[in-house]
């Protein structure tokens, strides 16, 4: 069968139908994934410039002067909010998660050492696992302080003097994704300074909060020893997906980042980031957004979506059987409840009532928790938010925690995920709750007993039944 043409009345009919069926992006429901502003104006100048540059190719900075100047003035604004001196480079990627990618090769290649290894906090987000994985470098995660879940300073450097002369680079955050807290820059740029060793300070979600936050601690180029940053302005700079920086303290730092291959009989690839073609529509729209709101307006929204975490804080407070897990330094929070309920049926009710809570899994000791990462737009409904969990928490408490069968506790605690293979998957899929009864995998409708199954599972084992999930929903 050959695919017909349609008019654009009809495909642009079917892209809206579709669009219907996601988390809204607007509206300040959805608490991860998207950040709004609540600037309509913002949205719009965003969207205008993302598809005025979405055909230009960044491949070639020459053939595309503009995409140089707006990088450049990116990178400049970067350099002054985050206190960095004239020697201070950068990039702009596609996200964090490549930030954090170019970061750790980029160190690993600058050392060029056998077995290279990464220090950093267990809090530190798993685009630096994805980053080890793919550059053949050694995680090392120390564990955090558990009261207040910042990296431990003594710990880590430890750390580095246990492996010294393979430590390629260490980092930590500001802040933290899953619990919101600025891990103490200032102490481990003491030890990384003292040993001559890279210092990464991952800003990719607070990067464009913080400068307007009032912090009482250093966590940029104003600490000597920061080498490098990563800063997303996909996130709170409110910006469309597919834009972050990554800075380093000269361009001596930034050297091996770059990649040329002139070994072929085509154009001599030159690269600076992963990606080789690259849409300009994603830095033309930061590069609008940013010009567009400038200092006052991300003072404005930074202002607004503090105050809306500070409400949201004392109302869970005020809800029982919640608790939030630590004081958040930033606008990002961590709830979990104690053993009358379950966060993950509290997740399922929140999102009945049009809320996105993101569920966290327990880990290392740690209980399973609520994320909320807190836009501008949410700020002003948070009362709603608060009525809205109270009334699932009522709900939950109802239902009562969720009891995962002994037989299949016992079956998550002790299988191997490295012995199954593809059918085992699929079965194991099957009990989950991830595929029907025909074996066809789909999304279910209430996520919570496939959390708390999950939630009992090693990390291991939850890694690799989620990437069988994937994998089958993806054939
Ligand atoms: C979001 C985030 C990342 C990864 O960024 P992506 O844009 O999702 O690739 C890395 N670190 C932190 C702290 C983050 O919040």
């Amino acid at each position: 069968m050959i695919e017909p043409a349609r008019t654009v009345d009809q495909v642009l009919a079917e892209l809206e139908e579709l669009r219907a069926r996601d988390l809204p992006t607007h509206g300040g429901r959805t608490l991860a994934y998207v950040y709004d502003s609540g600037v309509a104006e913002a949205d719009e100048l965003g969207r205008r410039a993302l598809a005025m540059y979405g055909s230009t190719n960044g491949l070639d900075p020459t053939a595309f002067p503009s995409l140089l100047h707006m990088e450049s003035d990116l990178i400049a604004t970067a350099r002054r909010l985050f206190h960095g001196d004239d020697e201070v480079v950068g990039s702009v990627t596609s996200g964090g998660t490549e930030s954090i990618l170019l970061a750790v090769k980029t160190a690993r290649d600058a050392a060029g050492v056998d077995d290279p290894v990464l220090i950093v906090p267990t809090t530190i987000h798993a685009a630096f696992h994805k980053a080890c994985h793919y550059f053949g470098v050694d995680r090392i995660a120390v564990p955090v302080d558990p009261h207040t879940f910042r990296a431990d300073p003594v710990a880590m450097a430890a750390a580095m003097d246990e492996h010294a002369g393979r430590v390629v680079l260490v980092a930590a955050s500001a802040p933290s994704y899953a619990h919101g807290v600025i891990d103490p820059i200032e102490e481990i740029a003491g030890h990384t300074r003292e040993r001559g060793l890279r210092f990464h300070v991952d800003a990719c979600i607070g990067g464009w909060v913080l400068p307007w936050a009032g912090v009482h601690q250093s966590w940029d180029f104003a600490v000597d020893g920061v080498t490098s940053l990563s800063a997303d302005l996909h996130k709170y700079a409110y910006t469309p997906k597919g834009v972050s920086l990554l800075l380093h303290a000269t361009p001596e730092l930034r050297r091996h980042q770059f990649f040329a291959s002139a070994d072929w009989p085509g154009y001599t690839m030159l690269n600076a980031t992963v990606q080789s073609t690259k849409s300009g529509g994603p830095l033309a729209a930061a590069w609008a957004v940013v010009r567009y709101l400038g200092d006052e307006g991300y003072a404005r929204l930074v202002r607004t979506a503090l105050d809306g975490t500070t409400a949201l804080v004392a109302g869970v407070a005020e809800i029982e059987h919640l608790q939030v897990v630590v004081p958040p330094d930033s606008t990002l929070v961590a709830i979990s409840a104690d053993d009358s309920c379950d966060v993950f049926t509290i997740c399922d009710l929140m999102l009945e009532r049009g809320w996105f809570v993101q569920p966290q899994m327990g880990f290392a000791g740690g209980p399973a928790t609520m994320h909320v990462s807190l836009s501008a737009a949410t700020a002003a409904s948070v009362p709603d938010f608060l009525d809205a969990l109270a009334a699932a928490v009522a709900t939950a408490v109802e239902r009562g925690p969720i009891v995962v069968d002994e037989d299949l506790r016992a079956a998550a605690e002790s299988l191997d995920p490295a012995t199954l293979d593809d059918d085992a998957f699929a079965g194991l899929l099957q009990v989950a709750g991830l595929a029907g009864d025909t074996g066809a995998v789909e999304v279910p409708a209430q996520m919570a007993p496939v959390n708390a199954l999950l939630d009992v599972a090693p990390p291991r084992l939850r890694e690799a039944l989620l990437t069988a999930f994937l994998d089958h929903l993806t054939r």
